[in-house]
């Protein structure tokens, strides 16, 4: 059985996220290191926005940005002047081509095209079972779906969501403002806005968006953003030159960080996504630094959540209860915090960066009586 010194297993935005963050680090960059995917990630198969201060790790790629962003409900619309945040979109093959690029000159770094079936680990190795072959490593950063919990109707909601990107022959978009959420649409399968992120003034990624506990009809997405781009937008010509689909979870379920000493999540596998708003692009950034610079200083991975990790996955669970549990909508909830709260506030809330004092500025703006019985349930449910 070969031997590493780590496997990444899933090459997807938090396996290459690690891997480059090694790679860039000159103690670390010589490690024998084993990344398999099932997948060859050729394809441009998701767009992630997130949101950050300062420049990032793969600014070079980031293909738009916004300094404003919209939120719009049936009652206002506010544009929202981001502060000292920008909102910032990647390409998934631009992001996939540029770290697969800078690895091409590291003979210790191998690929290879495998199913992951198990993997396990003894004291001291973890151990990758694949459909080909078995490999072993002191640490294994896991980021397949092996370990997740079960997702059932009762402990998640879905965010799903079907994208289209529109080219028009006029100019109909002004690209210093995006559309964050649109709730002015209907909400008859449950919370759901669109999504709007112009591009140029002729091309724009418009994103039907529902948090439901089940997926909806094919065809009612597609009718969606049909009805969306001709009554709201106002367009009438257009192609559609790229589309996606995905669906994230949102759950109270227990993504556990780590499996054993040798075996670590990472990314949604980790419980990365943010429950309440499927964000992951940023919080994986983070969590990789700090993995990276456990290895550099030789220390062991613990992976551990913080108070203030464990505070934000409350406020995320409270959320998620009061929707389950249909206390109140999302597009209620959401146009509460939106309507009072400075945007840099609720970016800040929303990136796990607040203080608890702005967070008690926001949540104050909620209904107490269905955040405080969820939230109690959800200091006393056993995950
Ligand atoms: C369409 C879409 C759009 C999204 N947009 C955003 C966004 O705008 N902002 C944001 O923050 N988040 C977004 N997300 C959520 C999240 O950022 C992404 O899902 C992100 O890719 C999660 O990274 P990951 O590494 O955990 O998982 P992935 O990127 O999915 O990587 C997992 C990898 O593991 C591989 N794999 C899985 N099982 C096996 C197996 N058994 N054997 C071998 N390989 C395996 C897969 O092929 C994949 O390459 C989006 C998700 C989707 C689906």
């Amino acid at each position: 059985m070969k031997k590493y010194d780590y496997i990444i297993a899933g090459s997807g935005c938090a396996g290459l996220s690690l891997l480059y963050r090694i790679l860039q680090e000159p103690i670390l960059q010589h490690k024998s290191i084993l990344v398999i995917d099932k997948d060859s990630k050729k394809t441009n198969d998701r767009t992630w926005c997130y949101w950050e201060k300062e420049t990032g790790t793969f600014e070079a790629v980031v293909s738009a940005k916004w300094n404003s962003l919209a939120f719009l409900t049936s009652d206002f619309k506010k544009n929202l002047d981001l502060g000292s945040y920008t909102y910032k979109m990647i390409q998934g093959i631009d992001f996939y081509n540029f770290v697969l690029d800078s690895v091409k000159k590291f003979t210790n770094v191998t690929f290879v095209q495998e199913n992951i079936l198990s993997i396990s680990s003894d004291e001291n190795f973890g151990i990758v079972k694949t459909n080909l072959a078995n490999y072993t490593s002191k640490i294994v950063f896991n980021s397949t779906s092996l370990f997740n919990p079960v997702i059932t109707e009762k402990n998640s909601l879905l965010q799903h969501f079907k994208g289209w990107v529109i080219k028009t022959e006029t100019a109909q978009f002004d690209t210093n403002v995006g559309r964050l959420m649109d709730f002015t649409i209907s909400q008859e399968h449950g919370a759901t806005f669109m999504y709007v992120l112009p591009t140029s003034k002729t091309e724009a990624l418009i994103e039907y968006t529902l948090f439901t506990p089940k997926l909806i009809e094919k065809e009612a997405y597609d009718n969606a953003l049909k009805k969306y781009i001709k009554e709201d937008l106002n367009i009438d010509k257009y192609s559609i030159k790229h589309q996606e689909f995905g669906v994230i979870p949102m759950s109270l379920a227990n993504f556990k960080r780590t499996e054993s000493n040798t075996i670590i999540n990472i990314g949604t596998a980790g419980g990365f996504t943010k429950a309440s708003s499927g964000y992951t692009f940023q919080f994986i950034q983070k969590n990789v630094s700090e993995i990276v610079l456990n290895l550099k200083n030789n220390q062991p991975i613990l992976n551990k959540t913080t108070f203030k990790d464990r505070i934000y996955n409350w406020y995320d669970r409270t959320l998620i209860d009061v929707l389950l549990s249909n206390k109140l909508t999302g597009k209620e909830v959401f146009t509460r915090i939106f309507k009072k709260n400075s945007p840099e506030k609720i970016l800040a809330f929303l990136g796990n960066e607040s203080t608890i004092k702005e967070d008690f500025s926001i949540m104050k703006n909620l209904p107490i009586l269905p955040f405080v019985t969820s939230g109690i349930r959800q200091l006393f449910i056993k995950r």
